[in-house]
């Protein structure tokens, strides 16, 4: 396969990451959290093994309001870059902050706290897939 690698940066460019290969699934989170530390309805999400995924340049502030999630933004501009998932090994780098990436949705999770209804015909997990340690429960 060929080797692939997206720069990313956080809003003001101090911040750079580099990630390499392809992620382990990309879609929509639209959870609570999500939603409150994006400011935004939805979290276009692309997750990769935490070995694909470099800072680059600048260090990152780390904010954890719980240990299953480690949200990494920058200490000057604010922006936000990734969340790690430290239980799963896996982290969230957001979808914008990978412009060269083309983004292919396969799934949305935590839809019953949805407050943006899709319709796209994408599978929606009520929390997550099994494999991510969720129930696997598919809404409508
Ligand atoms: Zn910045
Ligand atoms: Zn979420």
């Amino acid at each position: 396969m060929q080797q692939s690698n997206y720069i990313g940066r956080c809003f003001c460019g101090e911040l750079e990451l580099s990630v390499s290969g392809r992620p382990t699934a990309m879609g929509f989170c639209h959870c609570a959290s999500c939603r409150s530390w994006a400011a935004a309805p939805v979290n276009a999400f692309t997750l990769w093994t935490s070995g694909r995924v470099k800072v680059t340049r600048g260090e990152p502030g780390v904010f954890h309001k719980t240990d299953s999630s480690y949200r990494q933004f920058c200490r000057t501009c604010g922006g936000h870059l990734m969340t790690a998932h430290p239980r799963f090994d896996l982290i969230d780098v957001y979808a914008a902050t990978l412009p060269s990436l083309e983004l292919v949705p396969e799934l949305h999770v935590h839809y019953q706290e949805s407050v943006l209804p899709l319709r796209d015909g994408l599978p929606k997990f009520r929390d997550l897939p099994e494999e991510m340690g969720g129930l696997g429960e598919r809404l409508e």
